[in-house]
């Protein structure tokens, strides 16, 4: 078992002897695709996915990680695929080892805007997996630690990416001593000579001062002690690229930067220590004020934890003191690779990553609100999947919809029965359009209703093909039969204003008829009538042709139906005009048109007034169906005293009353008085009646109108 032996069986005891073995046949399977590749600096290349592996077994990762870690060049870089892979160690590290070979793919822009957006897509690409980007900052470690063997040009591009994306990634994750690791090797790669001359500095400065800093030591010691409190006390090294930075940031000189000690205080109970340990050592020496800062109480976003504070010392140096808990100093350490490293027994992976999916969410939304993130992303010049947003649904699940996607496209992607049902959405908790383009980070929920159907007015901003095929095939096929039963009635009445009614119409006469539209079926003559593409008096008039020219019957004149009864769950046989929003109480009319089937608008529409008196034929009388249970859209125009608030009370006004609010605009104008308008969804007349008697008890209401146009 040379290959297990090559990967130091030490590091592995943490895991079962079968994973070992397992581990053993990847490390066999990486070396054999590799065969004959060498590094940059000549060593056979499989010595760095091994060097990899054993810097997350470091950090105690699972066994399907090490393997990803062991095969993650050979996709990219040999003629090994997924399937084998998956074939060979299971989907998972399959999988695993395909986020990797994608994040290769991608190339990092510099730019100089960075942008949040471009940081949340990182973060929400490792959302999916944590152990990915895990894998590829160990990947990027390993690399920064042999870029000497690489030419000068792709060592300052390496060394730039690592310091403007891996670096801070590792940080927001909270792997610090990697973050540090990273920063000192970017800084010493781009910047060789500061960091010679910084990195002797440091070494003197450490020897001049070794006498002061032991005695601060022991002083510190000796005080919990006293008090005491059983704690660990360390010196805290400076990092030479930090020290750089201070340096830069505070316009300090180098001894300004070194001549302040830092100290960490590790407590062996819990945070009470904390805190009493901090009142211990003010009362060793003056805290300087203004420098205590609390991040037990208010974690930062990365989860960690500690107290800060800044003595005066014994010779007047400033001494800078960090206390902390053990698990806060593991946590401080390693970040999110500490949930690997020190997890419990029972914890299961998909416990720990959905703990950790949490907590990118958290620290989303912390980035959304905290004034520091743009000081952070100011280093981050990430352009990941241009062409991609991620989204949460309400559980947490992130789906990737492209660019421009709408909340309509997000529900066909999470369900057809979703995409068709939806009737609302809302992101982050506001109800928005459903045209409204969706963007990363966001968190949608679609609002769907059982009655509800695709409206052909969505194809005009869908942008995935599941949304626009699904929409298509429901409108042509869902509802074929509703368009049928209001095509027959619209014949029926065109038949009846020419004396006769269906019923008289003979299956003879229909087939001839039917075969002379050039339809297939009645059923086919009826639905295109109902959607508009047949006129209903043109087929009326080829049914009576074809009956006068068989003469069967006498002459039993029939009465002229009064009007067309709608539902307005037709869909898109029957529209309801956006003008006027007509709704049930409404007196309408309706209006047939070749392509669209039948309009129908409040008679009072200003809209009509033409149409009506110039094209009277196509003009019918319908009538609502009383026992129609739709909820119909109105738009109500809403004039209040302009104050904090008010908007939620209007819209809470409006919820009591039973209606839903579809979207709200207001107009900008900062004046004593705001006007909103608000499209809301009623059953009828009565219900819209009783919206409004609501929201006229508001004292802070001093206008109201429905709206039309
Ligand atoms: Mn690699």
């Amino acid at each position: 078992m040379a290959a297990v032996t090559a990967l130091n069986e030490g590091l592995f005891t943490y895991l079962k002897p079968a994973d070992v073995a397992k581990l053993g046949e990847a490390y066999r399977f990486s070396e054999a695709a590799h065969a004959g590749q060498t590094r940059q600096s000549g060593e056979p290349y499989i010595s760095h996915p091994l060097a990899v592996t054993e810097i997350l077994a470091g950090w105690h990762m699972d066994s399907q990680a090490l393997m990803a870690a062991l095969l993650h060049d050979v996709m990219e870089d040999t003629s090994v695929t997924k399937d084998e892979i998956s074939d060979t160690f299971g989907k998972p590290v399959a999988e695993l080892v395909d986020g990797l070979s994608k994040l290769d793919r991608i190339e990092f822009q510099s730019a100089e805007d960075a942008q949040a957006e471009n940081f949340r897509k990182m973060l929400l690409a490792m959302a999916r997996d944590v152990r990915v980007i895990l894998i590829k900052l160990a990947d990027r470690l390993h690399n920064m630690r042999t870029l000497g063997a690489v030419s000068p040009a792709k060592r300052r591009r390496v060394a730039r990416e690592t310091r403007e994306i891996y670096a801070p990634i590792a940080n927001r994750l909270g792997l610090n001593n990697l973050y540090q690791e990273l920063e000192e090797l970017a800084f010493a790669h781009l910047y060789p000579l500061r960091h010679r001359v910084l990195a002797k500095a440091t070494r003197s400065a450490r020897g001049n001062r070794r006498e002061v800093i032991g005695k601060t030591q022991e002083a510190i010691k000796a005080k919990l002690v006293d008090a005491s409190i059983e704690a660990a006390v360390n010196g805290r090294e400076k990092h030479i690229y930090s020290t750089y930075k201070k340096m830069l940031e505070k316009h300090l000189t180098f001894s300004e930067v070194h001549d302040i000690y830092g100290f960490r205080v590790i407590v062996k109970d819990g945070i009470p220590s904390c805190y009493l340990a901090l009142g211990a050592l003010h009362g060793l020496y003056k805290p300087v004020p203004g420098k205590f800062k609390d991040y037990i109480a208010i974690p930062k976003a990365n989860g960690y934890q500690s107290l800060h504070t800044t003595l005066i010392g014994p010779f007047g140096t400033p001494v800078e003191l960090q206390i902390r808990t053990e698990q806060m100093h593991r946590i401080a350490e390693a970040g999110v690779a500490s949930h690997w490293m020190y997890k419990d027994e029972a914890a299961t992976l998909s416990d720990l990553q959905k703990k950790t999916h949490q907590w990118l969410q958290s620290l989303l939304e912390i980035q959304n609100q905290s004034g520091d993130s743009a000081e952070f992303l100011e280093h981050i010049k990430v352009d990941l999947f241009p062409d991609e947003v991620y989204v949460f649904t309400p559980k947490g699940r992130i789906l990737s919809l492209p660019r421009g996607a709408t909340a309509v496209d997000l529900a066909y992607a999470v369900h057809t029965d979703i995409g068709n049902r939806c009737v609302a959405a809302k992101v982050n908790s506001e109800l928005v359009p459903l045209r409204t383009e969706l963007r990363n980070g966001d968190r949608v929920e679609i609002i769907t209703a059982g009655h509800a159907k695709p409206s052909p007015g969505w194809l005009q901003f869908v942008r995935t093909g599941k949304a626009r095929s699904n929409i298509r095939h429901f409108l042509k096929t869902m509802q074929y039969d509703e368009s049928a039963a209001l095509g027959e009635r619209l014949l029926e009445q065109a038949m009846r204003s020419l004396g006769v009614t269906l019923a008289q119409i003979d299956d003879q006469n229909w087939d001839r008829a039917v075969r002379d539209s050039g339809a297939r079926t009645r059923q086919e003559v009826l639905a295109d009538i109902g959607l508009g593409k047949q006129l209903p008096a043109v087929m009326a008039r080829r049914l009576l042709r074809f009956r006068e020219a068989s003469k069967d019957e006498g002459k039993a004149i029939a009465k002229p139906i009064g009007s067309v009864v709608i539902r307005g769950t037709e869909g898109m046989a029957v529209q309801l005009a956006s003008c006027c929003r007509p709704i049930p109480g409404d007196e309408i009319v309706g209006s047939i048109k070749k392509g669209q089937g039948l309009v129908v608008h409040a008679a009072d529409c200003h809209q009509i007034e033409r149409s009506r008196k110039n094209e009277p034929d196509t003009w019918i009388e319908v009538d609502w169906d009383p026992a129609t249970s739709k909820l119909f859209q109105a738009a109500i125009q809403v004039t209040v005293t302009n104050q904090r608030g008010v908007l939620a009370k209007v819209a809470s006004e409006i919820a009591d009353a039973g209606s839903n609010i579809d979207s709200i605009t207001m107009d900008e104008d900062r004046s004593l008085y705001t006007t909103m308008l608000f499209v809301i969804e009623v059953a009828n007349r009565q219900h819209f009646a009783r919206v409004v008697r609501s929201l006229r008890r508001l004292p802070d209401v001093v206008k109201l109108a429905r709206m039309r146009e």
